[in-house]
């Protein structure tokens, strides 16, 4: 691991000023930027950690105005164990719930969450030993490789490395709101479609607060998740969705470079009566556009992944019940 500069910082100006001296990163939690910092997996690591967990205004979570106001600091067990998050933004509580393991909620937080990288084993390999297209490199060593937990909606710039956040979707489905140190963005188009980066955040921005509107009357959601182990593990796939009042919003993650709203399930279940064959209907139109990588030699495909998303569609829509 290469030596790095660890700068703390008491106010979000300081952490900007911070950032913008160039080649700097931000650190909360910390489970997911030294994973991949020890692994040595960039060819250009950050030189300096910029460390936001002094930033007490951070760390709030409260219901205000007619909404959810939570800091990024707040930490995903926080989050869980909230009795308001539990009762009004049940797909929250239940997407923070199923992140990882105690240790890593106890730490992680909801910023860190949504910003961090994309998944894949070649481009996570320790020592950039697959130096891939998201790196720079010539190619998708996945489109050509064992891509079986690999996007199913197409590449984004030849990758299909997959965003694994299982509270991204739950604040999409929430339509929720994400405030920085200089924008505000619908949670929907927090995420970038980029190979550099997960999200549209400048180099020196960050993420100040995450707001979710209270849902109305009769709004129900519900968060599922499908994991190889099921106590410990990142999604194959989650799919998180708010219905009721004749709306409905439902969000897929694990399957595309981005949390992919499932635009064509909503259509179909939209003031449609809950039940078996409505949320089975709408988990097909979810997979309508989905496709699998072709087996190449040995490796499998993920072409099973869009079955695991239609079921995880479905059974989100029956939570909502
Ligand atoms: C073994 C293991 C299992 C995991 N399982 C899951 C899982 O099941 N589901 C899941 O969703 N995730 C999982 N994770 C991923 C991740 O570690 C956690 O989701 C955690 O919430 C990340 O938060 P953090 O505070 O530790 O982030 P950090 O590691 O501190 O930061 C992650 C990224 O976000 C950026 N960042 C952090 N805060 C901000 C901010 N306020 N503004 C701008 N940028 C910011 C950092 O610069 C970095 O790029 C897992 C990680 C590990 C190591």
């Amino acid at each position: 691991m290469n030596d790095i500069k660890h700068v703390n910082v008491t106010t979000v100006d300081a952490a900007v000023a911070e950032l913008g001296k160039g080649n700097a990163a931000v650190i909360a939690g910390g489970t997911d930027i030294v994973q991949g910092l020890k692994a040595m997996l960039s060819p250009n690591p950050p030189e300096t950690l910029v460390n936001i967990k002094p930033i007490a205004d951070l760390s709030k979570l409260a219901e205000e105005g007619g909404m959810l106001k939570i800091g990024p600091l707040t930490t995903l067990t926080e989050l869980a164990e909230s009795s308001v998050v539990v009762t009004k933004y049940a797909a929250l509580a239940e997407a923070a719930r199923r992140v990882a393991s105690p240790e890593l909620r106890n730490v992680g937080t909801i910023g860190g969450n949504i910003c961090q990288g994309n998944r894949c084993w070649y481009y996570r390999a320790e020592h950039d030993v697959f130096h891939c297209i998201r790196k720079g490199g010539p190619l998708c060593n996945a489109t050509l490789g064992d891509n079986r937990f690999h996007s199913i909606f197409g590449a984004i710039a030849g990758c299909i490395a997959v965003n694994p956040s299982d509270i991204a979707p739950a604040l999409i489905a929430l339509n929720a709101t994400i405030v920085t140190s200089k924008q505000t963005v619908d949670a929907e188009n927090f995420f970038a479609a980029d190979l550099e980066k997960t999200t549209i955040l400048d180099d020196d921005e960050i993420v100040i607060e995450i707001q979710v509107p209270t849902p109305a009357a009769g709004i129900k959601s519900a968060f599922v998740k499908f994991a190889i182990r099921k106590s410990f593990d990142f999604p194959v796939v989650n799919c998180a969705a708010a219905i009721g009042g004749g709306e409905a919003r439902i969000c897929l993650n694990g399957v595309y470079n981005l949390p992919r709203r499932a635009t064509e399930a909503e259509d179909s279940i939209k003031g449609v009566t809950i039940d078996t064959a409505s949320a089975e209907a709408a988990g097909t139109a979810a997979i309508a556009d989905a496709m699998a990588w072709p087996v190449t030699g040995w490796n499998p495909s993920n072409k099973w992944m869009i079955e695991i998303a239609k079921t995880m569609v479905k059974r989100a829509i029956l939570g909502c019940q």
